[in-house]
């Protein structure tokens, strides 16, 4: 019979599960999402809404009481309140996943305890924890917050000995790790997916451009050698053999100067770097989620059309209402999320722009070019 979907987070990535979950009526009848958002991106493409915070305690027993299955576009959410919920509906990825995931501390250890290879890192608890490790890994480091971080905000770059207490302040309270500095050639990423069933798949590998630590580009497939793309697709896999929960999973990486493979990051959840199997594979990455989560045979994860994806991030000059945005190009597909309000450097939509009779990567980079000066935000008034 099918199942009413709970999705705690309505924002784009609800939005596009929704939109995915919508042409799967024979598996799932009804979309709930948990946001506090009012007419969230998720509830303006038809998912029902709970108005409340993600951490709402009482509104996520609400969710699971009127779900058969749940699932999150963010990995902030309290496990212990999920874990507290599964008797009332099945969670995917699971509690005990996304625990370990949300913590990048935990996350890197799990890896590293199986093999697979990341950035060196350590523990701070005090101030003199942050000199210890760089006695050991040199400067630059990378002070980080171990839980709730996005782009890039919870991140700390220390290059001397004077930015030390700078560092250590801007976090306050927070549980903290030190990282070493990895001066990358280029950062990759696989989206993946593992099925309830234990089935696994993974997408062709891709190149990520970020502007101040926000993605602003992916190139599918990405620009390096089938070497460099067989072990990341190979670490990627035996990633998610390790961390054992179902659905969709963004692995984040650096390729090194020597052309190793080191991750980054997981995000237990659909990744901005997947946003271009909407038009450029069989399967977009949304409903493949779905199917892992729904136990379904997982879909074909071959990229049809090399594709550029193109972030469309709020104007920095200013933040309120804007100008409607429109593309009417050949194999340009736009993608707006529905937010109202234009702040500086916020997501609101992105673009995919597609191959067509065998262009290459290169050409559709010097296509993309006048078309990034089309999506530039304008105050409405
Ligand atoms: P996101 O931006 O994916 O939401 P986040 O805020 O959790 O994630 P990270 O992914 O840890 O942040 O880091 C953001 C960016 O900072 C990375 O994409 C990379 O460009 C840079 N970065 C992070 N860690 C390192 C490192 N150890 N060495 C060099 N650069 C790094
Ligand atoms: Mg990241």
């Amino acid at each position: 019979m099918a199942k009413i979907l709970g999705i705690i987070g309505g924002g784009q990535l609800g939005m596009m599960i929704t939109e995915a979950a919508k042409k799967m009526p024979e598996y799932i009848s009804k979309i709930i999402v948990l946001d506090p958002t009012e007419n969230c991106p998720a509830a303006q493409v038809g998912a029902e809404q709970i108005l409340a915070d993600f951490k709402d305690k009482d509104a996520i027993v609400d969710l699971a009481n009127k779900s058969d299955i749940i699932t999150y576009e963010i990995e902030s959410g309290d496990s212990d309140v999920l874990k507290s919920v599964e008797k009332n509906a099945e969670i995917n990825p699971s509690p005990e996943t996304l625990k370990i995931i949300q913590d990048k501390f935990l996350q890197k250890s799990l890896l590293v305890e199986n093999g697979i290879p990341v950035s060196e890192f350590i523990k701070i608890e005090k101030i003199e924890d942050i000199k210890e490790g760089i006695k050991k890994f040199g400067f630059p480091v990378l002070l980080k917050a171990r839980r709730d971080a996005y782009d890039g905000r919870g991140n700390f770059k220390i290059n001397s000995d004077d930015e030390i207490q700078i560092a250590f302040d801007y976090f306050k309270e927070q549980n903290l790790l030190l990282e070493k500095f990895v001066p990358f050639k280029m950062e990759v990423s696989v989206i993946a997916s593992r099925n309830t069933k234990g089935q696994i798949k993974t997408y062709p590998l891709v190149e990520n451009i970020h502007e101040k630590s926000i993605l602003r580009e992916t190139i599918a497939p990405a620009r390096v050698t089938e070497q460099v793309t067989k072990k990341a697709e190979q670490i990627a896999e035996k990633t998610m053999a390790v961390l054992k929960g179902a659905g969709v999973f963004g692995i984040e990486m650096f390729v090194t100067q020597d052309n190793n493979i080191i991750i980054n990051e997981i995000a237990p959840r659909v990744h901005n770097s997947g946003h271009h199997t909407l038009q450029s594979s069989e399967t977009s990455q949304f409903e493949q989620h779905l199917r892992a989560i729904l136990g379904l045979d997982l879909g074909s994860t071959k990229l049809l059309h090399p594709t550029i994806m193109y972030n469309i991030l709020g104007t920095k000059s200013f933040e309120g209402e804007y100008i409607p945005l429109t593309l009417s190009e050949p194999n340009v597909y736009l993608k707006m999320y529905g937010k109202q309000i234009s702040k500086p450097l916020r997501k609101l939509g992105h673009f995919n722009l597609v191959a067509e009779n065998g262009e290459t990567i290169e050409e559709l980079m010097k296509k993309l070019e006048p078309l990034k000066e089309k999506v530039v935000t304008q105050p409405l008034h």
